[in-house]
């Protein structure tokens, strides 16, 4: 019995709220916060039973602490954005209460995430005795337990990985964003770094791409190498890897509007003048972009997100698989939201599970791969994201 509070009321918000809803064993009270109310109030309308909202700046942290020292939860599920992590880190220190998130901390004026800034929280939550678990959604967060998970029942070594995360599914827009287009947009436009033989290596963003076939007639799509967390931490955990990559599928349309707004300006993060107001152009180019959490009723298609391991067991060299299918309309039936937000909201809440279970429960700044992956793998077949295992004879995406 565990009380939480959410904080945020986007996209993955909504579903990490209806997902704790159904486990009122686990989740005994759940409180909703974020910066506008009327959105947390709209996601407890949609619930069959019944939890709080609260109005917070995430940025501030006296209010953060106030509304934490009020509440006393057991655990903060943070899913506003990346830049509020580290003021919530600090709240939930000074109130002493666990913490969580699924993306790392970023500063609103560098487009450049990093862990060295959650790290560097470590030994104040280990003298707290509170835990932190970072990056608990889909990539980052199933894709390091995907990873761990193979290493731990597959090999004796692992030596190369590739994440790929397919999206395979239509909302009917020229361009939207599945996630926040702000986010979404300084992503997608880094240069590229991947893992090569102790050194991250920089491309040029989308220089890489790669057709991928996916399991179960999902279908083939065009994937494009590109930099994500979750390789910054795995590298560092499994110091065996002298390669590891991640791909993501994007159609042309979506490329094509991307360069084009990239060319304009629009994707700028720098303030510009307009008509005497200072204006940035991406977080502009957000309130004309469809909101991600409205693409649930129109999204058709699945998802298809997993991990490619090559290593040696028993002296012998092989290749495992491990991967989700998830259909966005089934999402949509089951919590009104899209499978981007629905494959990150899952594993947000069985982070908050195991933290509250005790079974990822260590005073310190924890990343996913850090815990035994089994209890997490058995409640994602449990809670709506079934994973299936292949052994692969070969895969080699160079072509
Ligand atoms: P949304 O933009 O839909 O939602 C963000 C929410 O945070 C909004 O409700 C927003 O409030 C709230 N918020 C923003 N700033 C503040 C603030 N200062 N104080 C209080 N609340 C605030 O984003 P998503 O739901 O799409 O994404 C949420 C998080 O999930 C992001 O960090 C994103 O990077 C991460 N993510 C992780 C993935 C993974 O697989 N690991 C995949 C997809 C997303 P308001 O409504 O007022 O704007």
């Amino acid at each position: 019995m565990s009380k939480v509070v959410i904080i945020g009321a986007g996209g993955v918000g909504g579903v990490v709220t209806h997902k704790c809803a159904q486990l009122p064993e686990v989740f005994s009270e759940i409180v909703l916060a974020s910066r506008t109310e009327e959105k947390c109030k709209a996601i407890a309308a949609q619930l069959d039973r019944p939890i709080r909202t609260a109005q917070v700046d995430a940025d501030n942290v006296a209010e953060l602490t106030a509304l934490l020292e009020k509440e006393k939860p057991d655990l903060v599920i943070n899913v506003a954005l990346p830049y509020q992590d580290l003021t919530i880190m600090d709240a939930c220190l000074a109130a002493g209460v666990d913490y969580m998130d699924t993306a790392n901390y970023e500063p609103l004026d560098t487009a450049k995430f990093e862990y060295k800034w959650q790290w560097a929280y470590q030994e104040k939550f280990k003298e707290a005795g509170l835990t932190a678990l970072l990056g608990s959604g889909f990539d980052p967060g199933a894709t390091n337990v995907f990873t761990t998970w193979i290493a731990k029942h597959y090999f004796d070594e692992i030596h190369e990985l590739d994440i790929i995360d397919v999206n395979g599914g239509d909302h009917g827009y020229p361009f939207a964003t599945n996630f926040n287009p702000e986010i979404n947009i300084r992503e997608v436009t880094a240069e590229c770094r991947h893992w090569e033989n102790g050194d991250f290596v920089e491309t040029p963003a989308m220089s890489k791409k790669a057709s991928f076939t996916c399991p179960e007639e999902v279908g083939t799509y065009n994937i494009y190498r590109m930099y994500h967390e979750e390789l910054e931490s795995l590298v560092k955990h499994f110091p065996t890897l002298k390669r590891a990559q991640f791909w993501m599928s994007f159609g042309d349309n979506y490329l094509k509007h991307l360069e084009v707004l990239g060319n304009v300006g629009m994707t700028g993060i720098e303030p510009v003048e307009f008509n005497g107001q200072q204006i940035v152009p991406i977080q502009f180019l957000k309130t004309l972009l469809p909101d991600p959490s409205t693409l649930g009723p129109r999204t058709k298609g699945k998802t298809c997100i997993g991990c490619v391991v090559k290593g040696v067991k028993d002296g012998k060299e092989k290749i495992v698989y491990v991967y989700n299918i998830k259909d966005h309309q089934d999402c949509y039936k089951e919590v009104q939201s899209q499978a981007i937000s629905y494959t990150t909201g899952v594993p947000a809440m069985i982070g908050a599970k195991m933290i509250l279970e005790g079974k990822w429960k260590q005073p310190g700044v924890w990343n996913m791969e850090q815990f035994d992956p089994d209890p997490f793998m058995e409640d994602m077949n449990k809670y709506g994201l079934p994973w299936n295992v292949v052994e692969l004879d070969s895969f080699d995406l160079d072509g």
